[in-house]
């Protein structure tokens, strides 16, 4: 019989345990030498690491062809591990618009440390050697990109970095390694708000870093020091989420390639955003760089105005109004109002955002009971047919100090 309880006769359990421990006895001060220099793979505190933990970070290493994989607790806490791991007073960092607005206050903070932030708007991705510069030392990009599905070439941006030894860094929420495998492109390093698609259920916040062995050593040094580290339940749940996840991914870009072209058909939408359309402007790298499908989400601009945009989701029935995505359920919400809303107004929109502009993430429901739901809710908008690239003035408000949307909290 084995000493280990949970197998006592050899057989194992099917799901990883959850080992809720903060701290483990050692057997004697030898294990902890071994340890501690690195000799054996043990466990000692969680702030260090956590086994529940560990076993995830490997099968998203897998799933994104890395060596390894650093788990930490929300896709934000990811983003700054990696900024805070790299980045030093003095060096250039270039940021797109078009990515996640909490950036946007990260970006703050990295400015008060002394690090000088280019932002560039993704449609501008192919020209990204006029931004650089001889102490750049890091490019951090989405593709697709939040909200608007923008699509970078992600080989191409390695080949600039390549010119200044700079690190590029790759969002990957939106496509996930089911569609894209930013590595085998030429990132350095992948990062996940793992809140989404690998998760999948709106039920856990995690973040994901894909990486070498080497990154992982520097990332994990970051980690231990300021505590990101995720707990073990819900490293239990992000476990549960990755045994569906590709299944989960196949049906939700199917159910958004559907509804992507019949809304690029609808006389009461314009500019609908997914790679996956052909007359995309990010069509063509899209189809170059990505597998199996274009994502999940999408976005497009409803009506003429706001207001018109508001009435459309509030009489959807099955598409819930809510920020995240890449959940079981399909979620919609206007990011003007959420997502961007860490911004002044003027930067919410200067890289092509509307204030009636949807994001649509696809879910797992049957692909006609989204359409229905669509139709009916832009059946009841009272709008005349809207000029394909019709664009929605932004509202003139007066504009709060860049410190005030520092403090916004959604
Ligand atoms: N990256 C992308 C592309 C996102 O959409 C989000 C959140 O929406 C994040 C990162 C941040 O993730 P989290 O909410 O898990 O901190």
């Amino acid at each position: 019989m084995s000493n280990d309880p949970l197998t006592p006769y050899g057989n194992k359990p099917m799901v990883t345990p959850i080992v809720n421990a903060v701290n483990y006895h050692y057997s004697s001060f030898e294990v902890l030498r071994q340890i501690t220099d690195g000799e054996i793979d043990g466990y000692t505190y969680h702030r260090d690491d956590n086994p529940t933990v560990r076993a995830v970070e490997k099968k998203i290493a897998a799933l994104e062809a890395a060596e390894d994989c650093i788990i930490c607790t929300s896709g934000m806490a990811a983003c700054t591990m990696v900024y805070l791991t790299y980045l030093s007073a003095g060096d250039h960092l270039i940021l797109f618009h078009d990515i996640y607005g909490a950036h946007y206050k990260v970006s703050l903070i990295l400015e008060r440390l002394g690090i000088d932030i280019t932002w560039v708007d993704a449609g501008y991705g192919s020209k990204i050697a006029e931004y650089i510069r001889p102490n750049t030392k890091m490019i951090f990009c989405e593709s697709p990109s939040n909200p608007l599905c923008k699509v970078l070439d992600i080989s191409a941006l390695r080949k600039e970095t390549d010119k200044v030894a700079a690190m590029l860094v790759v969002d990957n929420t939106f496509a996930t390694p089911y569609h894209q495998k930013p590595f085998l492109l030429g990132a350095d390093i992948v990062v996940h708000s793992a809140t989404k698609g690998l998760g999948g259920h709106n039920d856990l916040m995690a973040g994901a870093i894909a990486c070498s062995k080497n990154h992982y050593d520097k990332l994990w040094f970051t980690r231990q020091a300021i505590g990101t580290t995720l707990d073990a339940y819900s490293g239990s749940l992000l476990e549960r989420g990755l045994k569906t996840f590709e299944l989960r991914a196949e049906k939700m870009s199917a159910n958004a390639m559907v509804i992507a072209e019949y809304l690029a058909g609808h006389p009461k939408v314009s500019r609908v955003r997914y790679p996956g359309l052909k007359d995309d402007p990010g069509h063509s790298i899209a189809v170059k760089q990505m597998q199996n499908g274009f994502g999940g989400v999408l976005a497009f601009n409803v009506g003429n105005s706001q207001e018109d945009a508001k009435k459309f989701i509030s009489e959807l029935k099955t598409i819930y109004h809510a920020v995240s995505l890449g959940a079981t359920e399909s979620l919609i919400c206007i990011p003007y109002l959420t997502t961007l809303l860490y911004m002044p107004p003027e930067r919410r929109t200067v890289f092509g955002v509307h204030p009636n502009t949807v994001r649509l993430s696809a879910g797992i429901e049957k692909t006609d009971k989204l359409l229905a739901d669509l139709e009916q809710a832009l059946e009841k908008l009272k709008v005349n047919p809207v000029p394909k690239n019709r664009i929605c003035v932004v509202p003139k408000k007066p504009t709060k100090k860049e410190d005030d949307y520092a403090n916004i909290r959604i």
